[in-house]
C-alpha cells in the first residue's frame, strides 16, 4: 500500500434502531442504522412500516384534509344545484301562472 494516499481503516461498529451490531471493516469507527437485515421486511418476511421521518403519518394527515376538503366542495355544489332546480321550479310556475292569466 502505498503511504499516506490511504484513509483510516476500522473495524467499524454498525448499530441497528432494532438493536442488532454489526462488525464490519469501513474508514467510519462508528455507525448507527435505522434498518438492517435483521429487521428489514425482506429478511424478516413481516410486514413492517419503515417511517422515522414521520412520511406515513404526514401522507395520512394530508389524505385526511383532502377528503374533507373534497366533502366540503361537494356539499357546496349539492346546495347550488338545489338552488338552480328551486329557481327554476318558481320560474316554471310564474311562467304557468302568465299563462292562465292569458287565457282568461
Ligand atoms: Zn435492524
Amino acid at each position: 500500500m502505498k503511504q499516506g494516499i490511504h484513509p483510516q481503516y476500522y473495524d467499524a461498529t454498525i448499530k441497528c434502531a432494532c438493536g442488532a451490531v454489526l462488525k464490519v471493516g469501513s474508514t467510519q469507527k462508528e455507525m448507527r442504522v435505522e434498518i438492517c437485515s435483521q429487521c428489514h421486511p425482506f429478511y424478516t418476511g413481516k410486514k413492517k412500516v419503515v417511517d422515522s421521518a414521520g412520511r406515513v403519518d404526514r401522507f395520512k394527515h394530508l389524505a385526511e384534509k383532502a377528503a374533507a376538503k373534497k366533502a366540503e366542495e361537494e356539499k357546496i355544489k349539492k346546495a347550488k344545484k338545489e338552488r338552480m332546480e328551486q329557481k327554476k321550479k318558481e320560474e316554471k310556475k310564474r311562467e304557468e301562472r302568465r299563462d292562465a292569466k292569458k287565457e282568461k
